[in-house]
């Protein structure tokens, strides 16, 4: 009818979700990784990428013109906060371009899709609508699954066990030492021992580590401060008092499980169709085999968050349906010139073998790729010492100037860099790696003036390329 079409020029896609409540597709897209994976640059680049089409060869939807019109609409979930991908847009495409804030929390955001069906049966259909929730949540909180396994004295004791020769550890362990766990609870020493030990989380993140628990200490949102964040490990007391340290610590961990952990589970994490891993594996190389060996037991342990039947809590939670494929993507990739993405992609393929492995994963179809969600960086080739290096040109943030790098060669074999045997014998990326932070370029680029992005596509065709 003209009334009806009138709408929905006018405000697009609001009919469709009057005249065809029931019907529409929903895919949710969980997008996680740990801090500075690359979250909120992905998803503002895969929504801009949607929204104004043209720059995505790989992704069949787009390339064949079957997505019609794109919009973005008020998300399904009113008490979840939205991600704020205006402002990131405008950090992006600013005159000056910056890179947008990070991650602190769960987000969502909805994108709704005009698609044409193709085939024969899509030949006597109008398009359909298919809505693309997408929900950005802390890879830190997926880690946390892990803790639904142990109890506080289990936890403790794998904690003590590994902390000592990290950052910030031997600091916590020490300020442990002065105090008596199975001593009275007094609130301030509780609240030392809990600053200190996310001090120590905070800066074995930061220096690389991944397996970093409890999760929500290190983004506690409007949690800061409140008992069940107010806690740490503790070496295990014979005989605890009640009204001990070590019981209220106890008491404190399990509420962090029930309260904290297992909603966001329910409430998130099971609604969850598609999903997509982001990790900063030049980061961590960068940092060192050490940062690398964690990483790929962090893999591990958020693969396992994916397994059906991992745990009775799960199982019930996803009542048979399960989450049908993931993608887990080395980001900034733009650091490194294309002559280097086959190893990269090589080392995150054998990190997620090595991963499957171990979390004896078998169900949703997994794949892995190195992708640069906004290119900041172009190619060249430099003479140095009588060899042509393949560089990146990119200008540095804060700078004016454009410089060239080369951040040294990725091992041609993977199994080199996750040998735990050599560990320390070599650093990779050691060169120049830690100078390269780049500014990032205008998101958007015409056609011609080279892709915004390196592989944006072929990780959008893998999620959602079957769906649309
Ligand atoms: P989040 O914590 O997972 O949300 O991470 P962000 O998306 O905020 O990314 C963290 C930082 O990584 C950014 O501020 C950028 O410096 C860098 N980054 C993320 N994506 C890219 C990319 O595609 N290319 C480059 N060169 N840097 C990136």
């Amino acid at each position: 009818s003209t009334l009806a079409d009138g709408i929905s020029r006018g405000v697009d896609g609001v009919t469709d979700t009057l005249s065809a409540p029931f019907t529409d597709p929903v895919i949710r897209l969980g997008v996680t990784g740990l801090s500075r994976a690359g979250k909120t640059v992905f998803i503002t680049s895969l929504v801009a990428n949607l929204l104004d089409r043209g720059r995505m060869p790989q992704f069949q939807p787009a390339a064949r013109g079957a997505i019609r019109t794109a919009y973005l609409q008020p998300q399904p979930d009113d008490t979840v906060p939205r991600f704020d991908y205006e402002t990131h847009l405008a950090a992006l495409t600013a005159q000056e371009p910056h890179w947008p804030e990070s991650t602190r929390r769960i987000s969502e955001l909805r994108l709704s899709l005009k698609v044409q069906p193709g085939g024969l049966i899509g030949s006597f259909q109008g398009p359909r609508t298919v809505h693309l929730d997408i929900v950005d949540y802390p890879g830190e909180w997926l880690l946390d699954l892990s803790l639904l396994d142990k109890d506080f004295a289990g936890w403790s004791a794998d904690v003590l066990a590994r902390i000592e020769d990290r950052p910030g550890g031997a600091d916590y362990l020490s300020l442990l030492a002065s105090n008596d766990p199975s001593a009275v609870l007094d609130e301030p020493v509780a609240q030392a021992l809990a600053r200190s030990y996310t001090a120590h989380l905070n800066a074995a993140r930061e220096a690389g580590y991944s397996d970093c628990t409890p999760g929500r200490f290190m983004l506690p949102g409007d949690l800061e401060g409140s008992p069940v964040l107010t806690f740490a490990p503790l070496p295990l007391v014979e005989k605890p008092g009640r009204r001990s340290l070590w019981r209220e610590f106890e008491r404190r961990f399990d509420s962090y499980k029930r309260n904290v952990v297992k909603p966001f589970f329910r409430d998130h994490f099971a609604r969850i169709d598609r999903q997509i891993v982001l990790v900063d594996l030049l980061g961590a190389i960068h940092s060192g085999p050490r940062a690398v060996e964690d990483l790929r037991r962090a893999m591990a342990d958020i693969l396992s968050a994916f397994r059906p039947g991992r745990n009775d809590f799960l199982s019930r939670l996803f009542r048979g349906r399960r989450i049908d494929k993931i993608l887990f993507a080395a980001t900034k990739a733009d650091h490194l010139h294309h002559e280097q993405h086959p190893q990269l992609t090589a080392i995150t393929e054998a990190l997620l073998r090595e991963a499957r492995d171990r979390a004896a994963f078998a169900g949703a179809e997994v794949g892995a790729m190195s992708i640069a969600a906004l290119r900041a960086t172009d190619e060249d080739r430099v003479p140095h010492d009588g060899v042509e290096l393949p560089v990146v040109r990119g200008r540095l943030l804060g700078s004016d100037r454009r410089a060239a790098f080369y951040p040294g060669a990725l091992p041609s074999d993977p199994g080199h860099l996750l040998a735990p045997a050599r560990k320390g014998a070599e650093a990779w990326l050691d060169a120049d790696y830690e100078v390269m932070r780049f500014a990032p370029l205008p998101l958007t680029l015409k056609p011609g003036e080279g892709p915004p992005h390196i592989r944006l596509d072929r990780a959008a065709q893998f999620l959602l390329g079957d769906k649309l």
